[in-house]
């Protein structure tokens, strides 16, 4: 049986590419290349001979280390013209340093994991067997809690907050160690957001996906650079570039806060003053101060909703995403 979208020999010069952003990881990116990486890739290397000249190339992205990571990578590209490096000016941050990676691959299908071992290169074999069975998106899924009670109670937190506030669906736990088909590639390179989370922008390019679920292990030496404040830095960003509702947020509370103070204030005016207090409020004057405060913060916000409706209309024109997404594998008869 032939899967339509079945990648065609002829749409990429590598058949396999993989991005690997480094930002300081010297102390372990000989040991993830030649223990983890290349053995994994060449068990599969006849397999993916029979899709293409070049079974697969590596494609490192130096994201602006301070350490040698550099030159460990030059030793490894030296050996092998399918290892290749982007060397970036400068640290960019990894969402900017992956997409550049992506930006360099010529891949048929481009995966991208991280270089600290986090991302077990033995699964790939099974990221190419979904992706040959027609996936066109394979997300790997980790199995095990990202570690410590704040970041696995944040991370719950996270994806519930994230699914209720944007169009798009994100699966829990769901990770950068992703495979994308040369189609979705080309697309995903069409969206120019400089504020970019790469996980995001590729759940809302749709597209046919499977899961893998994976358990992640230790990094193999140094620190994950994520530390709590980043995280947090790192789910606002995906919050206000995922949604636009974060903004009408206070606009909402100035409409309730306006509503109550508004009732209490009539129910006032009326029992207290039209009818002579029959029911005994006995309101003092400061506290109808209050009331009339709350009335008058509570425009405020309503007027701050409203500004912030435009906003969003700006921001999503700012942020100039096409308005769909055309699967072409699985199109008919298209003009071009
Ligand atoms: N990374 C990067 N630029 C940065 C920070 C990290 O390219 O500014 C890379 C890093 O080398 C690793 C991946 O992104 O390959 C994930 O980073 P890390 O392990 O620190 O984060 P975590 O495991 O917490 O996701
Ligand atoms: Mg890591």
């Amino acid at each position: 049986m032939t899967n339509p979208s079945s990648p065609k020999p002829d749409q990429g010069v590598a058949v396999l590419s993989v991005v690997v952003p480094a930002y300081n990881e010297s102390e372990g990116i000989r040991t993830f290349h030649e223990m983890l990486l290349i053995p994994a890739l060449d068990e599969m290397r006849e397999e993916l001979s029979r899709l293409g000249q070049v079974p697969y190339e590596v494609v490192y992205v130096n994201d602006g280390s301070s350490d040698s990571t550099l030159a460990e990578l030059h030793a490894l590209a030296d050996q092998k013209e399918n290892i290749r490096v982007v060397n970036l000016s400068r640290n960019f941050g990894k969402e900017i340093a992956t997409t550049a990676g992506i930006e360099a691959a010529t891949g048929q299908a481009v995966v991208m994991m991280d270089a600290d071992g986090q991302h077990p290169p033995a699964y790939l074999p099974e990221f190419i067997r979904l992706w040959q069975g027609g996936a066109q998106v394979v997300v790997g899924v980790r199995s095990n809690d990202a570690g410590g009670f704040f970041k696995t109670q944040g991370s719950r937190y996270f994806y519930r907050i994230l699914n209720s506030i944007s169009d798009s669906q994100t699966v829990p736990r769901s990770t950068d160690y992703r495979l994308l088909d040369r189609g979705v590639v080309d697309e995903f390179l069409r969206l120019g957001e400089r504020k970019r989370i790469t996980r995001g922008l590729i759940d809302w390019l749709g597209f046919r996906r499977e899961y893998i679920e994976f358990e992640a292990p230790e990094r193999l030496a140094g620190e994950a650079t994520y530390d709590m404040r980043k995280l947090v830095g790192l789910a606002l960003n995906s919050f206000t570039t995922m949604s636009i509702k974060p903004l009408f947020i206070f606009g909402y509370l100035g409409v309730m806060i306006t509503l109550v103070a508004f009732i209490t204030g009539i129910s006032i005016i009326v029992q207290q003053f039209m009818m002579g207090d029959p029911l005994g409020w006995d309101i003092t004057g400061s506290a109808m101060v209050g009331i009339l405060v709350a009335f008058l913060v509570g425009i405020l916000l309503i007027a701050q909703g409203i500004l912030a409706v435009y906003m969003s209309h700006i921001y999503v024109q700012a942020q100039g995403r096409p308005l769909y997404v055309v699967d072409r594998s699985s199109s008919r008869n298209l003009a071009r």
